[in-house]
């Protein structure tokens, strides 16, 4: 590295809920806190419409409001966040840290991934065509295009089902396309869907392929008897996610999915490397549990830097 560079005393990659409570934890401790983030804060509940689940807010919070409360609190606390910033290569072995992003090259003495997840895709016929044609993978962004209109939302899990409830308060009609015949869903949720008579859950039934010529026309789907034409304008997926991870990705241990296999207190298979929220390999991706693994990581951190 070029003398005189700064080395920051913990790097965060990525400012979703994981990121900015690291974030928050670091500076308040009083350690140099740099959050590196592609592109926009606030992570994966910047596209969600409603949580429900986070304590302290008893009647619910948007997704984009609470990433902006995250990051007000990181900042009040002197964490400096990039954004735009892609990491383009890194070697994690090197001591201090190299990151190479889009728009400069950062050093660091511990880092802290929270990169998080990205949209799984359906890859069917007419997908990749008519992605921003009338295909979304984020419902709270686009659901106001479609008031009055029949949407369908793919997916059976508590996303799926979520935005179909949330998608009703626009579209005149939402069909929720599930493969299986049983929901993933929490019960809660599936009361929500059940209750709701714009919704009609089509189980059992696949999408076979994405109509339209320079927009969404309608699905090509097949249940258990036969195969059809579903009219629609519009189509939600939510099937799932995937790790999101950078260049770094096969210098460290992950699991046959992709997901960063990390000890209890968030270190990864390389010393000063950690690793918190979605991205990780862990039972239950939730806004409550990346909170607490960006604290421990930053915790952990902070305590590798007093020991230096
Ligand atoms: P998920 O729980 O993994 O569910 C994915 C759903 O998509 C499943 O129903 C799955 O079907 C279906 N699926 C997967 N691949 C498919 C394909 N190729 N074609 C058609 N369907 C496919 O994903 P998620 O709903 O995004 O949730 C991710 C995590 O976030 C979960 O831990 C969830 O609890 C959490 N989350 C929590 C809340 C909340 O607490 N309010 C809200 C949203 C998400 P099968 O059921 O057949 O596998």
């Amino acid at each position: 590295m070029i003398s005189g560079e700064k080395v920051w005393d913990i790097m965060v990659l990525g400012g979703g809920p994981a990121g900015l409570t690291a974030a928050i934890y670091g500076s308040r401790a009083g350690h140099s806190v740099l959050v590196l983030e592609k592109m926009i804060l606030g992570g994966e509940i910047t596209l969600t419409s409603q949580v429900d689940n986070y304590p302290g807010f008893p009647e619910g919070i948007s997704g984009p409001e609470l990433g902006e409360l995250m990051e007000k609190q990181a900042r009040r606390f002197g964490t400096e966040i990039e954004l735009n910033a892609e990491i383009k290569e890194a070697d994690l072995e090197e001591k201090p840290i190299r990151l190479e992003t889009t728009k400069s090259t950062y050093y660091a003495k511990k880092l802290i991934i929270s990169t998080g997840t990205v949209s799984r895709a359906l890859e069917v016929p007419g997908e990749e065509k008519l992605k921003g044609k009338g295909i979304s993978y984020c419902a709270s962004c686009d659901a106001m295009f479609y008031r009055d209109k029949e949407v369908a939302v793919i997916g059976g899990g508590d996303s799926a089902v979520e935005e179909a409830v949330f998608l009703t308060r626009f579209a005149s009609k939402v069909y929720l396309v599930h493969r299986r015949h049983q929901l993933r869903a929490v019960k809660s949720l599936q009361e929500q869907l059940f209750n709701n008579s714009k919704i009609e859950f089509l189980r059992d039934t696949v999408v076979q392929e994405i109509k339209g010529e320079s927009r969404v026309e309608g699905l090509e789907l097949r249940d258990r008897e036969k195969s059809y034409h579903l009219s629609v304008q519009g189509v939600f997926v939510y099937i799932g996610r995937l790790p999101q991870s950078g260049p770094y990705k096969n210098q460290l241990e992950t699991d046959e999915n992709g997901f960063i296999v990390t000890d209890e207190e968030m270190r990864t298979s390389i010393s000063g490397v950690l690793a918190a929220g979605d991205i990780r390999n862990k039972i239950f991706r939730q806004v409550s549990t990346a909170v607490g693994d960006g604290a421990i990581a930053a915790y952990t951190a902070s305590r590798e830097l007093q020991l230096g």
